[in-house]
C-alpha cells in the first residue's frame, strides 16, 4: 500500500466556510496525511466557524483575508513568513458571482457583476501564486478548484462559467511560469456536491440529480473524493503533473449526447 506522509509539510487553505466546503475536504486529507495547516477565511463572521472545526488540530494558523482587499492579502502572507518562513503548497477554494448574474440571461450580464465574478473567482488565483511564490518550497503545488462548465455550457452557470475558464486558462499560463522552480499548478473540476456557493446556483438540485443519472459511475461524488484528489496533486505522488485540469465526477465529463431510451 502506497502511503501519502506530508508530515513537516505546512499547506494553506483559502476559502472554508464550514464542514461542507470543498477546501475543508482537502484540508482534512492533507490533516491525514500528517500536514500543518494554516487557513484564511472571508471575513470575520466566518471566524468563529474555522475556529471551531480546527479546535483539534494544534498549531493551526487562521488569517482574515478577503481576496479582493490586497491589504489583507498582503498581511496574510506576511504573517505566514513570520510564523513558517515557507509553504509546501496552497488549496485555493474560492469563488463568488453576484445572485443577480446567476438568474438571468448571461448577455445581460452588467459590467460591475462581470468584474467581480472574474476578480474573486479567477484573478484571486493569479494575485494569490503572486503572493506564495516567495515562500514556496520546492516541489510545492498550488491546487485550485475548477467545474465543467469552464469547458461546455451549462445553462444558468453564466457569469461563473466564464471565470471558471479564465481560472484553468490562469492554471496553465502559472504552471508554466512557476514551473522552472519546481512549483506546480493544477486543477480540480468536481462534479456538483452540496455547499453553500452551490447553494446559490440557481436549479442546484435538478442539476445534482441530473448529473447521477447521466454519470457513467451513476451517482453524484463525495466530498471526500475531493479530498482524496486534492491531496494527491498536492503530494509527491504527482510530482509529474503540472497545468493540468482534472475532473473527479464519476465521469460525467466523458459523456456527449445521450440515445433515447428505447
Ligand atoms: P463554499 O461556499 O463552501 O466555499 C466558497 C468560499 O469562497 C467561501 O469560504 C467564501 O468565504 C469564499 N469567498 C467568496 N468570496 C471571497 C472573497 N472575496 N475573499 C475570500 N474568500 C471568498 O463552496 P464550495 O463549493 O466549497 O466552493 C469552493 C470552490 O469549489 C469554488 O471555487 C467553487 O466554484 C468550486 N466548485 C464547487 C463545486 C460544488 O458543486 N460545490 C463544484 C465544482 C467546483
Amino acid at each position: 500500500m502506497i502511503e501519502i506522509d506530508l508530515s513537516g509539510k505546512r499547506y494553506l487553505v483559502m476559502g472554508v466556510a464550514n464542514k461542507r466546503s470543498l477546501g475543508w475536504a482537502i484540508a482534512e486529507q492533507l490533516r491525514k496525511a500528517g500536514a500543518e495547516l494554516a487557513f484564511t477565511y472571508q471575513a470575520d463572521r466566518l471566524r468563529a466557524e474555522l475556529e471551531k472545526l480546527t479546535a483539534n488540530i494544534p498549531g493551526t494558523l487562521l488569517f482574515q483575508c478577503d481576496v479582493t482587499d490586497e491589504n489583507e492579502l498582503d498581511a496574510a502572507f506576511s504573517s505566514l513568513e513570520e510564523s513558517w518562513g515557507t509553504l509546501d503548497g496552497v488549496v485555493h477554494a474560492v469563488a463568488f458571482a453576484p445572485r443577480a448574474a446567476m438568474e438571468g440571461r448571461y448577455i445581460d450580464t452588467t459590467r460591475e457583476d462581470w468584474l467581480t465574478a472574474l476578480e474573486i473567482s479567477a484573478y484571486s488565483l493569479v494575485s494569490v501564486a503572486r503572493k506564495a511564490e516567495p515562500l514556496l518550497s520546492e516541489e510545492a503545488g498550488i491546487v485550485t478548484l475548477s467545474y465543467y462548465a469552464a469547458e461546455k455550457v451549462v445553462p444558468k452557470y453564466n457569469v461563473m462559467a466564464i471565470a471558471k475558464s479564465a481560472l484553468e486558462a490562469s492554471v496553465r499560463y502559472l504552471a508554466y511560469e512557476l514551473g522552472p522552480k519546481g512549483i506546480r499548478v493544477n486543477a480540480v473540476s468536481a462534479g456538483p456536491v452540496r455547499t453553500v456557493a452551490a447553494r446559490s446556483i440557481p436549479g442546484f438540485v435538478k442539476l445534482f440529480n441530473r448529473f447521477a443519472e447521466v454519470a457513467p459511475l451513476g451517482r453524484n461524488i463525495t466530498h471526500e473524493e475531493v479530498g482524496h484528489l486534492g491531496l494527491f496533486l498536492l503530494s509527491p505522488l504527482s510530482t509529474g503533473i503540472t497545468g493540468e485540469v482534472i475532473y473527479v465526477d464519476a465521469g460525467f465529463h466523458a459523456m456527449g449526447m445521450e440515445l433515447p431510451s428505447e
